[in-house]
């Protein structure tokens, strides 16, 4: 089964959720089914093997993957969260999301200058997310190693935001 295919056959797709007009994709039932959550994590990490450090998670959904594809690589894991929630100095990085906006923080002194960090979520939609913590990562002197999402929404432009990244989604969602 491709992993395009699994993803199909696992995740549900919510109408008007969380707004009238949005398709949601639920990528839960992927994530509680043993086979969907290896093959993700794996894949994932496939392209970028041997060209990061550290493994950066961003609040909530991409924790999940996150962690995994830092114990399955033998690497650590970067948190990067929503606003508030790190007790220790933090960098701020306020964006627009495909809903409303949202404000990322990561600790200043997580990594040291030059680590190579890839960036994983699990839904690229119009960038902005993961276009903010590509900006927290660059403050804090490490290099953005790649990023890796599970579903990649066309026709937002999300890629065009990560411009000069390596961006590797496993699935185009139109
Ligand atoms: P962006 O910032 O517009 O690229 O939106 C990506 C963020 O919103 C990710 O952190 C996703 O978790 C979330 N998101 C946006 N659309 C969806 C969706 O259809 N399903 C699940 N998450 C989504």
């Amino acid at each position: 089964e491709s992993i395009s295919d699994l993803l199909d056959r696992l995740s549900k797709i919510v109408p008007d959720y969380p707004q009238p007009g949005i398709s949601f994709k639920d990528l839960t039932p992927v994530f509680a089914d043993p086979v969907g959550l290896r093959r993700m994590v794996d894949e994932l990490i496939a392209p970028f093997e041997g060209q990061f450090d550290i493994v950066a998670g961003l609040e909530a959904r991409g924790f999940v993957l996150a962690a995994a594809a830092a114990y399955a690589s033998g690497k650590g894991m970067l948190t990067i969260r929503k606003a508030g929630k790190l007790p220790r100095e933090v960098y701020r990085d306020e964006y627009t999301l495909e809903y409303g906006t949202s404000c990322l923080e990561v600790h200043k002194d997580e990594i040291a200058p030059g680590t190579r960090v890839l960036i994983l979520d699990d839904v690229l939609a119009t960038g902005g997310t993961v276009g903010s913590s590509v900006r927290l990562i660059e403050k804090t002197g490490a290099v953005v190693a790649g990023v890796g999402v599970v579903l990649e929404l066309d026709g937002l432009d999300g890629r065009g935001k990560l411009e000069g990244h390596r961006v590797h989604s496993l699935q185009v969602v139109h």
